[in-house]
């Protein structure tokens, strides 16, 4: 699909700033609102929604903009940058590397955001929606770490998974549902190897004890000796990661 010419809308809402609405071919359900280095207030939206929806989700979203306006306006440095900008560092695998922003013409034909063993590489085209094309990655790189870890440690603890989700899940790296299906969150990219495995060993053993007794930490153990060091290593480095 190719993606349309977009135009912004400038939207008037009572009692707000005036907002830009900008729609994007990229986007296919998300709404993203916020507050650009430039003290710009932008709404971006999916092409196929209506501005109207848009608009609601603004008002829905009033009195949470107010507040980081007052914010910003306050103190422009505590505003954290929503820009993909040329350098940002962005993590892998427990390390951080740097993003590079490329034009068409640079002898590459990419169409998203790729990783070349050192650097990250975003198309110029897509840096309005850097954000979505990041997830899009991570979520990618996410699902291929996972899968060769649990193939890795399913047969040695001779468990199987019913499915596996990778989700947006914020406040938890893994969990496992009742009908044996495991759910982690895509940022388990950006962790170390060792911590990885440590997760997913953690949810590989909650198919055999869907608790934390001891019989569940002496199958965990089994596996991953040191995973008291790994448990604690992902609580001292809670929301480091978050991208
Ligand atoms: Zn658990």
């Amino acid at each position: 699909m190719m993606p349309s010419p977009s135009c912004s809308t400038i939207l008037r809402l009572e009692g707000l700033p005036e907002i830009e609405a900008i729609p994007s071919a990229r986007r296919k359900r998300t709404i993203s609102l916020g507050i650009q280095d430039d003290g710009r207030i932008t709404v971006r939206f999916p092409t196929r929604m209506k501005i109207e929806d848009a608009e609601n989700f603004v008002c829905l979203k009033a009195e949470w903009l107010k507040r980081k306006i007052a914010a910003f306006r306050q103190d422009p440095r505590t505003h954290e940058p929503q820009d993909f900008y040329n350098g940002k560092t962005l993590p892998y695998l427990g390390q951080y590397f740097r993003m590079r922003l490329v034009e068409k013409n640079e002898g590459t034909d990419h169409k998203e955001v790729s990783f070349t063993g050192d650097e990250f590489i975003l198309p110029e085209g897509l840096k309005e929606d850097a954000r979505d094309a990041f997830l899009a990655w991570y979520k990618g790189a996410s699902r291929n770490i996972l899968a060769s870890a649990i193939e890795r440690y399913s047969p040695i603890l001779n468990v199987r998974p019913d499915a596996i989700k990778v989700s947006g899940a914020k406040s938890r790296w893994g969990s496992c549902s009742a009908k044996d299906t495991l759910n982690f969150s895509w940022r388990i990219a950006a962790l170390p190897q060792d911590i990885i495995d440590y997760i997913v060993v953690h949810e590989l053993a909650h198919l055999k004890h869907k608790n934390h007794g001891p019989l569940f930490w002496n199958t965990v153990a089994s596996v991953i000796e040191d995973y008291k060091r790994r448990n604690r290593w992902l609580k001292d480095h809670v929301g480091r990661f978050f991208i």
